[in-house]
This record gives C-alpha cells, sequence and structure tokens, in this order.
C-alpha cells in the first residue's frame, strides 16, 4: 500500500508527467505520479530531436526520468485515475484499483490524441509510414514520396518543410475546400 495523501498528483507518466514530477518534487513537496509508462506516446518512439541524447528509444528515455525522478522521492502508481473530485481545496482522485488519494494541487499530463484521417490501414502502419508530426519524423522520409494531409497553416508549413528531403510533396488541404497541391523545389 502506498501513502494516500500528497502535495502534489500528476496525471500522467509521459515526458510531461516526469518532468513536471522531478520540477516538484525538488520542491520538497510529496509527489505521486499515476499512469504506465508504456502507454506514453513516447515509449514506442525512436527520439531524433533531444538535446543531449541520440538515438534512444522513448522507453529508455522514459525509464532514465522514471528513476530520475524515483532518486528525488517521486512514488509511482501504475493506475490511471477513473475519477477526480474537488472539494474546497483538497482533491480526491480514485484510481483503477479503487484506491482513493487526496492532493492540494492535481496537475493534469495526460497527453493528446491526433485527429484521425479515418482509412483503412490508418491504426496498423502508425510509426511504419503515417506520422502525425512533421518535425519529429520528416528524417524517416527522406526521398521518398510523402503526402501531407490537413488544412491552415500547420499543412502548409509541414509540406514545405518535406521539401528540404524531398524532391516534391503532395499537399491535400481543406483550407477551403478539399484539394491538392504539389510543391516542387
Ligand atoms: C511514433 C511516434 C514517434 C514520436 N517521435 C518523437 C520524436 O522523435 N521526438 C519528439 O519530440 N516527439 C516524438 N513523438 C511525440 C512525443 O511522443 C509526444 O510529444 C510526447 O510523448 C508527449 O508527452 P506527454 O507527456 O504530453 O504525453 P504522453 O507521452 O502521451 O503521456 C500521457 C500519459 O498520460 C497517461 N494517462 C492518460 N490518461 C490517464 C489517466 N486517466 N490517469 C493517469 N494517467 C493517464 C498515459 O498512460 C501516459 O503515461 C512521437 C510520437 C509517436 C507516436
Amino acid at each position: 500500500m502506498i501513502e494516500t495523501n500528497y502535495d502534489i498528483i500528476i496525471l500522467g507518466s509521459g515526458p510531461a508527467g516526469l518532468q513536471a514530477s522531478i520540477h516538484a518534487a525538488r520542491r520538497q513537496v510529496r509527489v505521486l505520479v499515476m499512469g504506465r509508462i508504456h502507454k506514453s506516446s513516447a515509449f514506442q518512439a525512436h527520439i531524433e530531436n533531444y538535446c543531449c541524447i541520440s538515438g534512444d528509444t522513448g522507453a529508455e528515455l522514459l525509464e532514465q526520468a522514471q528513476f530520475r525522478a524515483r532518486e528525488f522521492g517521486v512514488t509511482f502508481l501504475n493506475e490511471d485515475a477513473t475519477n477526480v473530485v474537488r472539494n474546497n481545496s483538497i482533491f480526491t482522485i480514485e484510481s483503477e484499483g479503487d484506491q482513493k488519494l487526496t492532493c492540494s494541487a492535481l496537475v493534469l499530463a495526460m497527453g493528446i490524441s491526433r485527429n484521425k484521417l479515418g482509412v483503412k490501414g490508418e491504426s496498423e502502419f502508425v510509426g511504419h509510414g503515417i506520422s502525425y508530426c512533421v518535425d519529429c519524423d520528416a528524417g524517416f522520409y527522406k526521398n521518398a514520396s510523402v503526402a501531407m494531409i490537413g488544412g491552415e497553416s500547420a499543412a502548409v508549413t509541414g509540406a514545405l518543410t518535406l521539401l528540404f528531403l524531398q524532391k516534391m510533396s503532395t499537399l491535400f488541404t481543406k483550407a477551403w475546400k478539399w484539394r491538392t497541391i504539389w510543391l516542387k523545389k
């Protein structure tokens, strides 16, 4: 059984939650992190663009961060929060395993989910040809034929970034209505 009362509880054990826990614990407060590192979207990633590391997997990066957080006294509970209730200045969090935990500050670091296109094969090929982040993954598609799908400035700047690595990229955009634009160097 773990302690049930904390100064700070952080929901999420991805890079954001782990970094927040290290900062918080260094202030000598009692910190609990909830969630599972293998559910972080960084867990499967091959990290190319972080300062001071080269070619580590996301899993190694998260395990190192968790190790460091433990050294600063952070407690981990490998369960999701299923309910949060606020009563005046106290938060009560219920966990999957029916534990009731309280804290006076709650940090939400549960990640984001991407908008999906809903096309056939999309979920099977994430990380194997389908990406949702140009800055993270463009390097994997050097000289490949790549289509960028999206709207507004993120899609346009993404397609232009791809041009550094390919002779041509194709942008499917719905800025006004769906249409195709071919960009060449
Ligand atoms: C294939 C792939 C490759 C990537 N490559 C790179 C890269 O090279 N460089 C880069 O900078 N970024 C990369 N990214 C993006 C990077 O993984 C994310 O930006 C990063 O993980 C976001 O961190 P986060 O902590 O905000 O969220 P996440 O890492 O998504 O973590 C969210 C955490 O919240 C937890 N959680 C969710 N609900 C609950 C709940 N109810 N209670 C408790 N916990 C909960 C989850 O279990 C998880 O631990 C990549 C992503 C993918 C999918």
